[in-house]
């Protein structure tokens, strides 16, 4: 027999047993147990306290991928300041994501305001009250929708996430991926029998409490690597408990290596481009220290925030700026990148060495982020032209070809890869940056700028 039909064997034996696990489990004891445990060490939240269909759904989509503690100031402050869904549809996409700024995966808050906008057009701006509606809403997958629908209307809907996962998968001993499609469905089906049917007798919240008990049995007892089995108040039906094998479940598969990547972004201020004319703002030609910001694009990591004029250098040499001199080609793609999108003459500008490296891990990327300061390299003295970054390109005055055309033959080395070069540009006042939304490193170089600019002061 292969070695792989031997796994496909091994995996189906243990889902049997699991199944099998599944369909004679004690739920009626084990529910009054976890019942009790809740009342005990259930956790307080503010979407709990108050639980509308409105709060639940934003805490709910903020705690994807966030931490609850995390969670918290950003529910307060998003609440006051969006208390309806017909006020979220009425914000723009940038006061929505200058309130969700430091929380990342930002298409989320897009994900709100986009659903906010349904609610208000197709549910007279309330949360839709059917599974079906609530989860064809932007943003809402099965776990958030169901979570909607028991936490927010108390209904009988079942959710599983990385705790409830992890403690079905433990209670059945699947000693399998839990997240493999087969095994998965088989969670989501033990989920759904810990809720007894609908009932007229049922007490009032239950479905509230059970859900929120299971989740919070996962996080504080159940929790990964080594569970608090003696303070479990359902051991005594636990699987995994009883073979003594709770640690080495749930099966983790590898997690994929994250990707190195070399960033290089600018400091691009008015004061030091005093020749640049394109993106001049003729109303305040008296905040020369302007920096300037471009809007990431849709395809790109922080897409709709704004952020520092960034390149992605392929160079991994690139250290300090240095690599500037050693690579003539990604200081062409600069200064094509100054002339046609900032509108300043590249030759008299030189990006000096990196001022700060910044290390950032977002998605699957560990980014290394070089910043340096664009500066005119003009003599003031009459003195000899000090060197530039552009000094290695042609020495003839040349016409700037199509972007497309100059992209063509290594357009990996930028991240515009095939797309137009016209992004969404502004001149921001330093004192404004604190009100733009920016991406998390963009945050940190507007506070590394800040701080400079208070010791040159
Ligand atoms: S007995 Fe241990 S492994 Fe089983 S559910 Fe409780 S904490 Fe988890």
């Amino acid at each position: 027999m292969s070695e792989r039909r031997e796994i496909d064997d091994w995996r189906a034996a243990s889902l049997r047993e699991a199944r099998k696990r599944a369909e004679a489990f004690s739920y009626l004891h084990a529910r009054r147990a976890l019942l009790s445990w809740f009342d005990a060490h259930g956790r307080r939240f503010p979407w709990r306290d108050e639980p509308t269909p409105y709060r639940v759904w934003i805490s709910e989509i903020m705690l994807q991928q966030t931490t609850t503690q995390t969670a918290l100031g950003y529910f307060e402050r998003f609440l006051s300041r969006f208390p309806t869904p017909e006020e979220l549809a009425n914000a723009t996409e940038e006061e929505v994501l200058s309130l969700w700024e430091g929380l990342g995966y930002y298409r989320r808050a897009r994900a709100l305001r986009n659903a906010a906008i349904v609610m208000k057009e197709r549910f007279n701006s309330r949360a839709p009250e059917t599974y079906e509606d609530v989860l064809a809403l932007p943003g809402v997958g099965r776990y958030c929708a169901g979570a909607i629908m028991s936490f927010g209307f108390d209904r009988r809907y079942p959710i599983l996430e990385a705790n409830t996962r992890r403690l079905h998968a433990r209670t059945l001993a699947l000693d399998v991926d839990p997240t493999q499609s087969e095994a998965e469905e088989l969670l989501w089906q033990v989920a759904e029998k810990w809720l007894p049917r609908e009932s007229s007798k049922r007490p009032a919240n239950l479905y509230r409490k059970l859900n929120g008990a299971l989740t919070d049995l996962g996080r504080l007892v159940c929790q990964p690597g080594v569970p608090k089995c003696d303070e479990c108040p359902i051991s005594r039906y636990c699987h995994a408990r009883m073979l003594g094998v709770q640690e080495s479940i749930p099966v983790l598969k590898k997690k994929d290596k994250p990707l190195p990547r070399t960033d290089v972004s600018f400091w691009i201020s008015r004061r030091d481009l005093p020749t640049s004319n394109v993106l001049a703002a003729p109303d305040r030609p008296e905040l020369p220290t302007d920096v300037l910001l471009m809007r990431q694009p849709p395809w790109a990591l922080w897409a709709g925030l704004w952020d520092f004029p960034r390149l992605e250098v392929v160079d991994p040499a690139f250290q300090k700026g240095q690599a500037w001199r050693r690579d003539p080609e990604l200081a062409d793609r600069l200064a094509l990148f100054l002339e046609t999108e900032v509108g300043a003459p590249a030759k008299r500008y030189w990006p000096g060495p990196a001022l700060k490296v910044f290390r950032h891990s977002v998605t699957r990327y560990r980014i290394t982020l070089s910043l340096c300061r664009l500066q005119d390299a003009a003599p003031t003295n009459g003195s000899v032209m000090p060197p530039t970054l552009f000094d290695e390109l042609e020495p003839e005055p040349r016409v700037t070809p199509s972007v497309p055309e100059r992209l063509a033959p290594s357009a990996a080395t930028l991240r515009l890869e095939g797309k137009p070069l016209s992004l969404e540009w502004r001149w921001v006042p330093i004192a404004d940056l604190k009100n733009y939304p920016l991406s998390s490193p963009g945050r940190k170089i507007a506070t590394f700028i800040e701080e400079r600019l208070r010791k040159e002061e």
